[in-house]
């Protein structure tokens, strides 16, 4: 993803998705062509930046509780259509993630509640939230301004709650699900409730012919599906080891050989990644499917040595972790094949391919 780091708070940093700053230029633009004047266009930024910090104080909901149960946050990604908290695994435990998932809705109420202080403390009247005219006219005033962000924190807070992934909702349901049916049927009833959801919407989207609505409800139908997949999924991979799927057959390949040696065994069906060795039989590095498939895109082959093209990224674990931990680190460290060690020695290997195998044999079973 595209992304560029503009803050960084309590360690975890605060990135921007690129269409974010094309969002803010077509909101000038659209601020120009209608002939916004300079202090109004200044009023309306100021708006849609403190909306924003908002989203961000939301995702923090999210991550700082994610950190009291020693859930890392990688990142926090700001887009047009909302913030992101990617947090490098979910806590497992039901009452763990609906805290963690409750979180950030929870911020938009406190920020909401202690705005509407302010408006009382300036005014000593609280009317202006329900005043009948339309508050994007009168955004150009301190107490505009203000209904309008409590307005978005109380859209933000309920949007969040539609009991459906990717939303906050679908979450908080899993979870309570969750303690009564386990994490894999709670979560398969949660999908199934938020594709009911979803299919409502559409409709209700297309009677009104809500063009908007008919996309969102799309994008939860998929993502409802998407988040059980996932489940399944880790729930397969967590019932097996590494021992039970590694390779103790595999090429150790040289330093100084060229890629040819790899692409060529690969084309005839042969492995897909690769562990590359020095002189003194140590791992130097690791060469995966993807680097094979480009270099033969850009023909060299035969001119490039595995030494020049290999990644530096090597993971080593034991024969005695699951399969679902194997696959939460290779996908972390974006990595291809794992060396499996014992006592120091190398015993074996475990790459995505054989994972996926693993997988395409039990997803029938079930
Ligand atoms: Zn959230």
């Amino acid at each position: 993803m595209k992304t560029l780091q503009v803050a960084k708070f309590a360690n975890i940093p605060i990135k921007i998705h690129w269409s974010f700053g094309a969002f803010i230029l077509l909101f000038v633009g659209y601020g120009l062509s209608i002939k916004m004047n300079g202090s109004d266009l200044i009023w309306f930024l100021a708006f849609i930046a403190s909306m924003f910090l908002c989203v961000i104080m939301h995702e923090y909901g999210h991550a700082l509780s994610a950190r009291r149960y020693g859930v890392k946050t990688i990142d926090i990604i700001i887009s047009p259509i909302g913030g992101i908290a990617r947090l490098e695994r979910l806590p497992e435990k039901p009452i763990q993630e609906l805290i963690v998932a409750i979180a950030g809705p929870l911020v938009n109420v406190v920020i909401g509640l202690a705005l509407c202080l302010v408006l009382y403390l300036i005014n000593q009247d609280l009317t202006f939230l329900i005043n009948e005219e339309n508050p994007f006219d009168q955004l150009n005033s301190v107490n505009g301004f203000l209904v309008l962000l409590i307005w978005t924190n109380a859209v933000l807070f309920l949007f969040n709650l539609i009991p459906a992934f990717p939303m906050d909702g679908g979450r908080i349901l899993r979870a309570l699900l969750s303690m009564r049916l386990g994490r894999v049927k709670g979560t398969q009833w949660a999908a199934l409730i938020g594709r009911i959801l979803a299919v409502g919407f559409i409709g209700f989207a297309v009677f009104s012919k809500d063009y908007m609505l008919i996309f969102i409800g799309i994008f939860v139908f998929v993502m409802a599906g998407a988040e059980n997949n996932q489940v399944i999924i880790e729930s397969i991979l967590d019932k097996a080891i590494v021992n039970d799927i590694m390779k103790t057959e595999f090429s150790k390949i040289h330093i100084s050989e060229p890629l040819r040696t790899m692409f060529d065994k690969y084309i005839r069906g042969g492995e897909k990644n690769y562990l590359i060795f020095d002189s003194m039989d140590n791992i130097s590095g690791v060469i995966p499917e993807l680097f094979l498939k480009q270099a033969s895109k850009d023909n060299i082959l035969d001119s490039t040595t595995a030494n020049e093209y290999m990644s530096p990224k090597i993971l080593r674990v034991t024969k005695d972790v699951t399969l679902k931990n194997l696959f939460e680190k290779m996908n972390k460290e974006g990595i291809a094949i794992a060396a499996i060690i014992e006592d120091n020695d190398l015993i074996g290997v475990v790459d995505r391919s054989m994972l996926q195998n693993y997988l395409k044999l039990h997803i029938g079973k079930r």
